[in-house]
């Protein structure tokens, strides 16, 4: 038999079926797909066709009904639950569309709080405080989330999935509510990340966004076209 080609992401016969009240909806159905290490993959889709749910399972963080997602060799889904949050906290930076700051802790606070509980807490700063500065805010890092735009708090978002270095960069929607120059600014941050070696896949209804990407992925009705 041939060896198959290892890819990063290889996503096999994927489903996921909610139970919403009596009836089962189709979220995601039968998806085939693989991206490489260095890709920049944007997917679209109207609203309700899927992406959310399969960025969820590409993540980790949301059991397939059925099939596989294998990354770098592993099957997350069999993996036990501590594994996996080892593995999330190990390779994936999430960027949510709502920013999901913590409302009462300051920029740094936010941005060093998927870091590692070991190690020194001055050399935990100052990572915390690198990335702070790379998306801009070191002026900023110990203001509260309300005491900053809505640009601001996605580059907040931005630093705190980066401060672990994650090889995987998953991001839902994150120039959804940005005016046009700051959504700009944050597909430059995301491109800089891309070319520095970072994998992304960003879910997005920006056109922009295709320029910076390597390919684009379309979901309809839970089902995916290239
Ligand atoms: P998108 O991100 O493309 O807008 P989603 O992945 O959020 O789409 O949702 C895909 C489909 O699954 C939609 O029909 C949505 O209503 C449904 N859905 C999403 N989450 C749930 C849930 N927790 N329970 C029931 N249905 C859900
Ligand atoms: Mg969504």
């Amino acid at each position: 038999m041939m060896k198959p080609v290892d890819h990063f992401i290889q996503v096999h016969d994927l489903v996921k079926t909610y139970a919403d009240g009596g009836r089962s909806v189709s979220a995601i159905d039968q998806v085939n797909l693989s991206i490489d290490d260095g890709e920049f993959v944007t997917i679209m889709g109207r609203s309700g066709s899927g992406k959310s749910t399969l960025l969820s399972m590409l993540g980790a963080l949301m059991r397939p009904t059925s099939g596989k997602v294998v990354v770098d060799s592993m099957d997350l889904y069999s993996l036990g639950s501590e594994q996996r949050a080892d593995f999330r906290s190990e390779y994936i930076g999430f960027i949510f569309q709502s920013f999901q700051l913590i409302p009462y802790l300051t920029v740094l606070e936010n941005v060093s709080l998927p870091m590692a509980v070991t190690g020194l807490k001055k050399k935990k700063m100052d990572m915390a405080m690198a990335v702070i500065d790379r998306v801009g805010l070191a002026d900023k890092h110990d203001r509260l989330p309300d005491r900053l735009s809505g640009g601001e708090q996605e580059r907040v978002a931005i630093a705190r999935a980066i401060v672990n270095h994650p090889p995987l960069i998953l991001a839902d929607e994150p120039t959804g509510n940005l005016d046009t120059d700051t959504a700009g600014r944050i597909m430059e941050q995301l491109a800089s990340l891309n070319r520095e070696g970072h994998t992304i896949v960003v879910v997005t209804h920006n056109p922009e966004m295709e320029a910076y990407a390597s390919r684009n992925i379309r979901v309809r009705d839970g089902r995916v076209s290239a």
